[in-house]
This record gives C-alpha cells, sequence and structure tokens, in this order.
C-alpha cells in the first residue's frame, strides 16, 4: 500500500485527491491519500459566499471554454448542467482612458479583435496610434524564438499606444502582472505562435477569423453563434471545489492544520510534519500550496529545488464585492465591466458588473452587484490597509469614475497577500529548472497555478500531469 500526502486544498489540490480517490476505489489495497489543508475550509481560492441573496465570488468567477479541462472535470462530477455562459443581453466591456469611459471594440476584451473595423472607429486610440498598430503589417517577425515582455512585444508589433491603453491593462488585469517584466512565452504563447506562423498579429486575426467562420459554417451553416469564452456554474464556482469535496473519502481529508516542513523519511521516503505537531508518512507529496510557500517546505529536502521556487515572484491583490439598491444608482454603462490603465493613477484597477456579466447574482432584478479589483504588481500594499480604508477609497474612486454616491447594502473583500504568481521573463526556463531538481526526488511533485499557467484549467491540467507522474513514480498504473 503506498501513501500519498497532497498539501493544500485548492482546485490542484482537489483534482489531485480527486483522480487519486478514483485509482484507490479501483484497487484499494493498492494506494491510500491524505489531503493537508490549512484552513478550515477546502478550495483555496475557489470561494463562493450567498450573502443575503447575492451570489459573491471572491476569487475566480469563471474559466474559459477554450480549454477542455474545467468542463471535463465537471461532466465527471455530475454538475455541468450548471455550466452557464456570460449574459448575452449587455455584452461589451469598457475601458477608462484620459477619465473618460470607452467602449473597448469587440474582442479586445479577449485580446483578439475581430472587428477590425470596430477598431478602426473606436477613439481610445488616437489616429496615430492606429496608424503604428497597421504597422505590424509590415515588420518583419523576429528571427529568434527567445522569451518576449509583453510589453517589448506589444511595443514591437503595434505601439506603444496599443500597450499602454488597451492590452496592457488588459493583460495586467488578468494576472495582475507588470507588462514590462512579464513572460510572454509563459503566459500568451499564442501571440508568439502567431507571428511565427503569419509574420503579423493582423494577419493572424484575419486568418483566424476566416476559419471560424469556415468552422462554424461545416457545423451548422445557418448558425452565427459563438461559444462563449467565459463560463461559470449557476451558483458560483465552489460548486466545481464543494462537487471535488464531496467525491473524496472524508477521513482523508485534514482541514485547519498546515504542513510546516517536508523532509526525507526513515520509514517511508518522505515525512511531513504538521504545524500541530502531527507526522505523517508519504511514499509520495504533491505540494500544490504554491511557489512561495513550497520553498519553505522543501528547504530540508533540496535546497538548490527550495531557491529555484523562491525565484517565482509573486505580488497580492484584493477582490471587493459590493451590492446595491438599483434605485440607489445613477445609470451605468451596459456591460461585463470596465478596465482601468495604470497611467489613469487611480487604486481601482477594474470593475467587474458582476450582476451584468452573469444571471443568478443579486436576488432579484431591484439589486445590482459590482466587484472591483485593487493590487496587483502597481499597487499592492493597498490590499494590506484595513477594510476602512479599502472601501473608503473605493467609494471615492466608483464616485469618480461612475458617479456612484449611494452606500452598498452588501459589502465583501476577499484579500490575496502574495498570492499571485507573477510569470517573469525567463519563467519557464526556473520551471524547467525545477523540474530537473524533481528528477532526484521520485514521488515529489510540485503542481498549481505558480508553474503552467494559474487558470482553472491550468491548475486542473497540472493536477493531472502531477498524479500521473507519482503514480508512474510509485509504480502504479494510472487510470487517468
Ligand atoms: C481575485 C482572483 C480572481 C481570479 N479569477 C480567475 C478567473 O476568473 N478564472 C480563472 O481561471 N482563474 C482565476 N484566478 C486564478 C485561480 O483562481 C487560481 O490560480 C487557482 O484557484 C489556484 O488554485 P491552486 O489550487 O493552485 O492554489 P490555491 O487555491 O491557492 O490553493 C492552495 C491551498 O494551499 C493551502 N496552503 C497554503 N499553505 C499551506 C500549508 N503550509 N499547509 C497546508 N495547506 C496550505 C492554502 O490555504 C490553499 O487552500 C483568480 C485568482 C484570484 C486571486
Amino acid at each position: 500500500m503506498k501513501h500519498v500526502a497532497i498539501i493544500g486544498g485548492g482546485i490542484t489540490g482537489l483534482t489531485v485527491a480527486y483522480l487519486l480517490e478514483q485509482q484507490k476505489q479501483e484497487h484499494p489495497d493498492e494506494l491510500d491519500y491524505q489531503l493537508i489543508e490549512k484552513e478550515e475550509r477546502l478550495g483555496g481560492k475557489v470561494i463562493t459566499e450567498n450573502v443575503d441573496g447575492f451570489i459573491i465570488e471572491g476569487g475566480p468567477d469563471s474559466f474559459i471554454s477554450r480549454k477542455p479541462e474545467v468542463m471535463k472535470i465537471s461532466e465527471q462530477l455530475g454538475i455541468s448542467a450548471n455550466v452557464m455562459g456570460t449574459n448575452t443581453t449587455h455584452r461589451g466591456s469598457y475601458v477608462l482612458s484620459d477619465n473618460q469611459i470607452h467602449q473597448l471594440p469587440d474582442g479586445v476584451a479577449l485580446l483578439m479583435p475581430f472587428k477590425i473595423m470596430d477598431f478602426a472607429r473606436n477613439p481610445i486610440i488616437s489616429w496615430r496610434g492606429k496608424f503604428r498598430a497597421l504597422g505590424d503589417l509590415f515588420i518583419p517577425a523576429r528571427p529568434n524564438q527567445q522569451d518576449e515582455s509583453l510589453a517589448s512585444f506589444i511595443n514591437r508589433r503595434l505601439g506603444n499606444e496599443m500597450l499602454e491603453k488597451l492590452i496592457g491593462p488588459l493583460v495586467g488585469g488578468i494576472h495582475s502582472n507588470n507588462p514590462n517584466s512579464m513572460s510572454l512565452q509563459a503566459t500568451f504563447p499564442r501571440f508568439l505562435e502567431m507571428e511565427r506562423e503569419h509574420r503579423s498579429i493582423i494577419l493572424a486575426i484575419l486568418h483566424m477569423k476566416r476559419a471560424m467562420k469556415k468552422r462554424m459554417k461545416q457545423v451548422n451553416p445557418a448558425s452565427t453563434n459563438r461559444k462563449p469564452p467565459f463560463l461559470t456554474f449557476q451558483h458560483g464556482m465552489t460548486e466545481l471545489t464543494s462537487a471535488l469535496e464531496k467525491a473524496l473519502s472524508p477521513d482523508s481529508i485534514h482541514t485547519g492544520t498546515a504542513v510546516a516542513r517536508i523532509e526525507k523519511g526513515e520509514q517511508t521516503p518522505y515525512r511531513i510534519f504538521l504545524q500541530n505537531g502531527e507526522e505523517i508518512n508519504a511514499d509520495a507529496v504533491v505540494v500544490t500550496a504554491g511557489a512561495n510557500i513550497a520553498t519553505k517546505l522543501l528547504n530540508g529536502i533540496d535546497e538548490e529545488l527550495a531557491q529555484l521556487l523562491g525565484k517565482i515572484p509573486f505580488t497580492s491583490s484584493a477582490a471587493i464585492s459590493l451590492g446595491y439598491r438599483k434605485a440607489d444608482l445613477p445609470q451605468l454603462p451596459l456591460g461585463y465591466g470596465i478596465t482601468i490603465p495604470v497611467r489613469e493613477q487611480r487604486n481601482i484597477s477594474a470593475i467587474t458588473f458582476s450582476s451584468l456579466k452573469w444571471d443568478h447574482r443579486v436576488p432579484n432584478d431591484d439589486y445590482m452587484l459590482l466587484r472591483i479589483f485593487i493590487g496587483g504588481y502597481a499597487n499592492p500594499e493597498l490590499v494590506q490597509r484595513d477594510n476602512e480604508h479599502i472601501l473608503d477609497i473605493i467609494k471615492m474612486e466608483l464616485n469618480d469614475i461612475l458617479g456612484i454616491t449611494a452606500d452598498p447594502v452588501v459589502q465583501r473583500i476577499y484579500r490575496w497577500v502574495q498570492g499571485r504568481p507573477q510569470y517573469e521573463l525567463g519563467h519557464l526556463d526556473c520551471v524547467h529548472q525545477i523540474e530537473a531538481r524533481l528528477q532526484d526526488h521520485p514521488g515529489l511533485y510540485v503542481a498549481g497555478s505558480s508553474f503552467y499557467g494559474a487558470g482553472l484549467s491550468d491548475c486542473i491540467a497540472s493536477a493531472v500531469r502531477g498524479t500521473n507522474t507519482i503514480l508512474k513514480e510509485l509504480g502504479i498504473e494510472s487510470n487517468n
């Protein structure tokens, strides 16, 4: 019988546990597992609260349909019927530019401006900036495929205005990351592929648009509908983590106790020391708590490995949900939300109109739910300030930007201190070095948002890779 310890019960740790549970049910004498989570609650950054009928997300509010992992596991868990797309009534997103709210051209929010004419007419980018962006049609592709920062890439292909006013803030919003130091290879490899395959980003978009139209006609000639790019669960993202939790053996789960350190053992390859003084022996360990935690936990096993893990920087951010009576609000722009570039010098980096973006987010049509983001690379300190200070700043800026003066009827702040990995230039090299060091420690694996993508699908994919790797190293044939 092999024992596996899973450190951390976010989406990654829960997925590893779920896969091992399935393995265990098929071969009960072969394998057992224990999941150790510091908090009393499982789910990690996935947290949904129902507050007086407002469905409030503290972390992720969606997953992308382009990557299959979340949908696949939802089908296995029997919860895929609860998956829903963004509300199509008020499509569209906005950006604050010189303190004015402008609608973004279609597709720009996905970093793919499919309607090029809409983009040409849009006032956010000056004519000079638009002509510069067209330069992309003539600029040769970069000959080498070395890593490059997002800022350098966009500057080189589309010009600085596109970077500062559009792409930088949108990407910064997704990754809480600084475009000047953010690795394109690790975050948006698609951009590099587009340049490699089509030489120009604009040509690549035109090519993709044609291919998409052709595909849609083949599926259903009458159809012009696109699959919603973002999906969520009707009752919030914890539907996913709760379903995973329910599928596990309750006696395999230990919450409310943190792992203090991991060492090599004598009876078994690994020995896990918990903060409450208990010890666990394991044949394999999957650490999913984040590279900034793994660096401390694994220092006793391999200093070099710990140093490499410690090289991945983290930043802090917070998501604040405010619920209002509609009657108390001025007329707001209709759409999914507003991105606020760093150059606007605001504390708020984005506002999501959660109840316009998704159905079932408010008690009834008399209410509206907003989600406001602060922190990230440009302003991580703000996250550590007290609630009152944060709410005062947010209310002041909501008044400036949207003319909101009313007090919310519901408010919730979720802080993610040092919770967001930053994929800096050279990130993938560092991850490859970590993987090379792990080769010296069969049965040990690090998984989760710190390595090959922070999206929920990426975390699930990382969990699947991790589970398969340790099973192989334990000599157990995987059924995944
Ligand atoms: C505000 C916000 C919005 C986001 N929006 C989206 C989105 O819309 N779509 C999307 O796909 N992604 C989004 N993400 C990213 C995504 O939510 C995360 O990358 C993902 O949830 C990380 O999962 P994880 O299991 O790897 O890590 P975590 O969820 O961080 O889980 C790690 C767990 O380890 C535990 N732990 C830490 N230390 C110890 C220890 N010593 N011992 C035991 N346990 C420990 C922690 O308590 C935690 O539960 C968002 C993230 C944030 C913060």
